[in-house]
């Protein structure tokens, strides 16, 4: 069985999608079996969110590099035109060198070497992912995605994760994905095949400017989308409620600022189990209830 896919997004860094995912993922693994993953590979925390202390299950994410055969390379350059991130210099008179963290490992250049002077077999490590076991909540598994420091090009490892993601999710009823920051191609990769987007914002110009983005990817996706507002109360939310309406997405949830949910966020602690009666575990309540509630309608188009 596929599981129903559901991410969490947030456009800029901060405003609180791996709380929301979190805490998601806590409650709703007492109804349902799910897996969680954290696929901000840059930057991921949902592990120090959920107080754990280690990562399990590494397996190393490897991609494409362009070992040359010098024994063959004529120096004809044409590797080094097509290469648009500028991992392959060419000097005058010399063979190409290659810069590995600039590669994103698109084999342009194995393609158009005349004299098979690139060798297929070529691979280099970038990152890593774990599974991790949770006991939080009804239990649960958190994959994770981590790009190996200095690392240029994160979707690659996004990829690795989601599909690892989806192959520990096999069997279960929801995989719930956390994105990372922004609204680039990583972002899209992390967010491909979900039925259901959740876009965490807040009641901010910046926070209605991701919004818009969030919710731009998410129509080409052709995801339905519910809009969720953090920290609500610390600023008007009634631009982001009339921006979501224009693009056809449903205001779900408003999470208010809660000094609770910032003390239990600093412990690494899931705030619906460190009080589960403040104000922003009620609310996060109302939001895993309603998801529970959709499960069944969301389907997976591939995985
Ligand atoms: S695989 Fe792509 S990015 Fe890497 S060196 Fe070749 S053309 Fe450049
Ligand atoms: S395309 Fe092939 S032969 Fe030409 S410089 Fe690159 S590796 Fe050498």
């Amino acid at each position: 069985m596929a599981p129903a896919v559901v991410g969490v997004t947030g456009g800029k860094g901060g405003t609180g999608k791996s709380f929301v995912a979190t805490n998601l993922a806590v409650l709703l693994s007492r109804e349902a079996s799910l897996v969680l993953a954290d696929l901000d590979v840059e930057a991921p925390n949902d592990h120090i969110l959920l107080g754990l202390e280690r990562l399990e299950g590494e397996e190393p994410i490897a991609i494409f590099f362009p070992l040359i055969d010098y024994s063959k390379c004529t120096a004809c350059g044409a590797c080094a035109k097509v290469c648009d991130t500028g991992a392959i210099v060419m000097a005058r008179g010399r063979p190409p060198m290659v810069f590995p963290r600039l590669c994103s490992g698109c084999k342009a250049c194995l393609y158009v070497c005349p004299y098979d002077a690139i060798s297929p077999e070529g691979r280099r490590v970038v990152g890593y992912t774990y599974s991790t076991p949770v006991g939080r909540g009804g239990g649960f598994r958190l994959v994770t995605g981590v790009l190996r420091e200095g690392e240029e090009h994160t979707p690659p490892a996004v990829v690795a994760a989601k599909r690892r993601a989806l192959r520990e999710a096999e069997g279960s009823e929801l995989l719930l994905v956390d994105t990372g920051a922004g609204s680039g191609n990583s972002i899209t990769a992390a967010l491909q095949y979900a039925g259901l987007v959740v876009a965490v914002t807040e009641p901010t110009p910046l926070g209605l400017h991701d919004l818009r983005a969030i919710l731009e990817i998410a129509q080409g996706l052709g995801a339905r989308v519910w809009v969720a507002i953090n920290r609500a109360g610390i600023g008007d939310d009634a631009p982001h409620e009339r921006l979501a309406r224009e693009y056809g997405a449903e205001l779900v949830a408003r999470i208010p600022y809660d000094p609770a949910a910032v003390k239990a966020y600093a412990r690494g602690e899931p705030v619906v189990e460190a009080c589960p009666e403040c104000p922003s575990s009620r609310a996060l309540g109302e939001l895993a209830e309603a998801l529970a509630g959709a499960l069944g309608s969301l389907g997976v188009e591939a995985a």
